[in-house]
C-alpha cells in the first residue's frame, strides 16, 4: 500500500465545487487584494478562535514579525523560544534585530519548558513565544503566570494549533497576540501562502493592520512606515471555503491519531501523550524510537511515507552557529532530534492505511 505523507488533493476533491466557486468568484470581481474575501475571513475567523482581533497577512512567519514590530520589540531586547520548532519562530525574533533566546522543551508534550523559560529570563527579556507544536498546547497557564510575574508579552505561535484548547479556551486566546500559518499543509490551508494575527487589544489591533499594510489604516494616509504583508483574495476565497470545515476535519485528526494510539502496541515506540485538560489537534502524530532511521527506511520500504519535525533542534542549526551552542545545552530536544518520526496524519487517512501503518509499526523491532 501507499501512503503519501499528505493528501491535499482528495481534501480538494471532497470540497471541489466551492473551491472553484470561491476562486471563480474572485476573479470575476478582480478581488485580488484586499476585498470582501478578506474581510469575510477575518470575522469567521475571530468568530471561530473568539478573539476579539484577526488581521490577515502574508504568511506565519510575517505576522510573528508584525507582532513583535507592534510591540516595539527589536535590538538590545531577549525574546524566549523553544528548541523545537520550525525556524520561523526564532528567525521573526532575529530579523526584528532582537536576540532569540533558545529553552530546551518538555520530554513529554514537546512545547517550551516553562521552568527552564523562567530561568532564562533577564532585564532585557520582553517577550516570550510558546509554540503549540504538533497540535499540542504548550502550558499557557504557567506561562501568563511567568509573563505576569516579568511584565513579558506573549505571542502565541498557533501555526500548528488551529483549534486545540486548554481548560476549555482556545490556543491562541490566552496571550497579548497570536499568529497562525496558512500554509498548505497546515490544519487550516490555502493554496499558497497566508497567515494571520489575533489579538483582544483593540490599539494593538490598529498597529498591527497599519504595519501590515504600509502604515495605513486610511489609504494614502500612511502614519508610520510599515510593510507588505497581505492575505490576497483568492487565498481569502479558498480559505472561506475551508473554514466550514475545519471543526469536522479537527475530529477526524484525533480520531486517526487515537486509532494510532490504541493499534500501535510496540512498546519499544513512544507515542504522543495529551495533557489533562487539553484538546491536541494532531497537526503531526509524532512517535520516537533511538532506531529512528531504521523505522523511517523500513516504512518507507513499505510504501509509507513520513517526515522529521525537525531533524535539528533550532539552536545547533548552522544558522545559529555564532551563538555556538551544543547539544548538552539542550539535552531533551538534541536528544529528540534524532527520535522522532512524523506520520502520515490527515483527515482523509482511512482504516485501511491506519492498520497497514501500526502493522508495520508493530513489527518493527
Ligand atoms: C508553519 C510554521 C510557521 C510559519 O508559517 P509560514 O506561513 O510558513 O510562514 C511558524 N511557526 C511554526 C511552528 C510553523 O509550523
Amino acid at each position: 500500500m501507499n501512503i503519501p505523507f499528505a493528501d491535499l488533493y482528495t481534501q480538494y476533491l471532497s470540497i471541489k465545487d466551492d473551491i472553484d466557486t470561491a476562486i471563480h468568484d474572485t476573479i470575476r470581481n478582480s478581488a485580488y487584494i484586499g476585498g470582501s474575501a478578506v474581510t469575510t475571513f477575518e470575522t469567521a475567523f475571530a468568530k471561530w478562535t473568539g478573539i476579539q482581533n484577526v488581521i490577515a497577512c502574508g504568511n506565519g512567519t510575517d505576522s510573528i514579525e508584525i507582532i513583535l514590530k507592534a510591540l516595539s520589540i527589536g535590538a538590545g531586547d531577549e525574546v524566549i523560544v523553544p528548541a523545537n520548532s520550525w525556524i520561523s519562530t526564532s528567525e521573526a525574533v532575529s530579523n526584528m534585530g532582537a536576540k532569540p533566546v533558545f529553552v530546551d522543551v518538555n520530554a513529554d508534550d514537546y512545547t517550551i519548558n516553562v521552568a527552564l523559560a523562567a530561568a532564562a529570563v533577564t532585564e532585557k527579556t520582553k517577550a516570550v513565544i510558546p509554540v503549540h507544536l504538533y497540535g499540542h498546547p504548550a502550558d499557557m497557564p504557567a506561562i501568563m503566570k511567568l509573563a505576569t510575574k516579568y511584565s513579558l508579552a506573549v505571542i502565541e505561535d498557533c501555526a500548528q494549533s488551529h483549534g486545540a484548547v486548554i481548560d476549555g479556551k482556545k490556543a491562541g486566546s490566552f496571550g497579548t497576540a497570536a499568529s497562525f500559518s496558512f500554509y498548505p499543509g497546515k490544519n487550516l490551508g490555502a493554496y499558497g501562502d497566508a497567515g494571520c494575527m489575533a489579538t483582544n487589544d483593540n490599539a494593538l489591533a490598529d498597529k498591527l493592520r497599519m504595519i501590515a499594510n504600509h502604515g495605513q489604516l486610511v489609504k494614502h494616509n500612511h502614519v508610520i512606515e510599515g510593510r507588505n504583508s497581505r492575505l490576497d483574495g483568492l487565498q481569502a476565497a479558498v480559505l472561506n471555503a475551508k473554514l466550514p470545515h475545519l471543526d469536522s476535519w479537527t475530529a477526524k485528526r484525533i480520531e486517526v491519531a487515537s486509532k494510532f494510539s490504541s493499534s500501535i502496541k510496540n512498546t519499544g515506540l513512544t507515542l504522543p501523550v495529551i495533557k489533562p485538560g487539553c484538546t491536541h489537534v494532531f497537526h503531526l502524530y509524532v512517535i520516537r524510537t533511538t532506531h529512528r532511521n531504521e523505522l523511517q527506511q523500513m516504512l518507507k520500504e513499505n510504501g509509507v511515507d513520513t517526515a522529521i519535525h525537525y531533524p535539528t533542534a533550532l539552536p545547533l542549526l548552522p544558522a545559529y552557529s555564532s551563538f555556538g551552542y551544543k547539544a548538552k545545552d539542550f539535552p531533551v530536544a538534541a536528544a529528540f532530534q534524532d527520535e522522532i518520526l512524523s506520520l502520515p496524519i490527515y483527515p482523509e487517512l482511512n482504516d485501511d492505511a491506519i492498520d497497514y501503518i501500526a502493522g508495520l509499526l508493530n513489527k518493527f523491532k
